[in-house]
């Protein structure tokens, strides 16, 4: 039988209301066999998160060796859903152990982990599942990366002869034993991690939202929903800001194949998105397939007569940078000049300083200059090296909207272009490249 791994998020935990939403869901379909659930997200907008909820546990017990203060919300939010529930379910004693190994791992990651352990603990009681903790089943690296070969080995042996089985999201046990997260949003990864080990037909990442929208719903009212996307445009639009999936939840699915379905939990019989390997996929014939971005980046423009000509210019650049541990994201550049862009957060403690200096000294450059508080703006899609006139058709739209564009850099995959604007012109960048794309009869 064909089986399929749901992946339901915070925002699906809220409460015990949608929890009982879920369980129609994976009753719904008996090929729903696997769940990974995300720890409980806001109930309304203003309500913080368990995962942030636990983030303040570790910071209180890092200043004053205890997390009990903090803690009580976490332990009000469980209770609560317990009860919402109607659950015959010792959660006090659970949260009474989970207080107690807080408090002796010291560990910000376990710390972290603890959301979606209790999540899964209690979903897995809402529908009589075996739970299986990702602590025995997703195995880190020595690199610190997924070691995927032994967490599908460890999945596939956990779910023998089990009807339907709940894993936690978010984390795995690193290779010094402990207990290890991903970054944030990393339940996504987790899901995918256990479609792959259990070869799955299909991986059903259930959010708030029907699907991968044409750009964030926070910024254009309503945007249009993309029916069908490549891994290639999701990677793309997920690294760019678009965080509905996790950048690098494609990973573990694409080289088996698997595809995914954006779905959401409070419309389930809305249609989603379906994301799908190049083999698989057929262009819907629009232009561009989504916009996504992000806010602070720092750009270092660098301008050297014949910098072309002069043999490992860009290596001695690129080495000034990584002797400080700073990853790049873009590298744009011309005949003479090129830029580095770099997320501003990663240039604190006087890195920025020190790299200047470094490449003043390595590369005698004419001119280096900063620029600061800059937004990145993606235009991604499969149709735009095809279709004459897009990249015009994008600067006309940015600059009818009096958005002065910093920097151009159209990906060598021909699938994106991305601009940088400055942070305040953002959400007004989106806007207008939306409006361009998307607006009455276009696309
Ligand atoms: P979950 O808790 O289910 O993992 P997330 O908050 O991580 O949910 O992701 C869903 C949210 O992503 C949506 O509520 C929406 O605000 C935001 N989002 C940003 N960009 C997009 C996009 N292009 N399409 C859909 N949602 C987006
Ligand atoms: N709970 C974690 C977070 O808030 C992981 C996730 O939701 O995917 O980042
Ligand atoms: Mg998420």
């Amino acid at each position: 039988m064909a089986v399929k791994v749901c992946k339901f998020g915070g925002t699906s935990m809220a409460d015990g209301n949608v929890i009982n939403g879920v369980k129609k869901i994976i009753e719904g379909d008996r090929e729903r066999k696997y769940v990974v659930v995300s720890a409980p997200g806001k109930r309304y907008s203003g309500d913080t998160k368990v995962t942030d909820l636990l983030y303040a546990c570790q910071d209180e017990l890092e200043a004053f060796g205890t997390c009990k203060k903090s803690f009580a919300a976490v332990r009000a939010r469980f209770i609560s859903i317990v009860k919402e529930l109607n659950l015959d379910f010792d959660i006090e004693s659970i949260l009474i152990e989970t207080e107690r190994r807080i408090e002796s791992e010291k560990s910000r990651d376990f710390t972290a982990s603890r959301g979606e352990y209790l999540s899964a603990q209690v979903v897995a009681r809402v529908l009589g599942a075996k739970f299986i903790d990702a602590e025995n089943v997703i195995f880190f690296g020595e690199s610190g990366a997924l070691d995927g070969e032994k967490s599908y080995k460890a999945i596939v042996e956990a779910v023998k002869d089990c009807d339907l089985a709940v894993f936690p999201g978010f984390y795995g046990r690193g290779v010094d034993g402990r207990v290890k997260t991903f970054s944030r949003g990393g339940s996504d990864i987790s899901g995918a991690i256990v479609a792959r080990a259990v070869n799955a037909s299909l991986y059903e990442n259930w959010t708030d939202v029907s699907g991968f929208l044409a750009c964030d719903p926070r910024i254009v009212d309503s945007p249009k929903r993309i029916k069908r996307i490549s891994y290639k445009e999701l990677r793309e639009l997920s690294y760019m800001g678009a965080n509905v999936l996790h950048s690098e939840s494609i990973f573990p699915v694409r080289k088996a194949n698997i595809p995914i379905v954006i779905k959401n939990t409070f419309r389930p019989e809305d249609e989603g998105t379906e994301i799908l390997p190049s083999s698989r996929y057929t262009p819907s014939g629009n232009i561009v397939t989504g916009i996504a971005g992000k806010k602070n980046f720092t750009v270092i423009f660098i301008e050297k007569s014949l910098m072309n000509s002069e043999v490992g210019f860009i290596a001695k650049v690129l080495e000034e940078v990584a002797r400080e541990g700073v990853s790049i994201e873009h590298i744009p550049s011309g005949i003479d000049t090129m830029s580095l862009v770099i997320a501003s957060e990663n240039l604190g403690d006087q890195k920025l300083s020190r790299i200047l200096e470094g490449i003043r000294n390595a590369v005698e450059p004419d001119i280096i200059r900063v620029i600061e508080n800059i937004a990145l703006v993606a235009t991604v899609g499969h149709g735009m090296s095809s279709s004459v006139g897009t990249s015009a058709r994008l600067f006309n739209a940015i600059a009818a909207a009096n958005i002065n564009i910093k920097m151009i850099d159209q990906g060598s995959s021909e699938l994106n272009i991305v601009v940088g604007v400055k942070n305040e012109d953002y959400e007004r960048c989106i806007k207008a490249i939306y409006a361009e794309f998307f607006g009455k009869n276009q696309n």
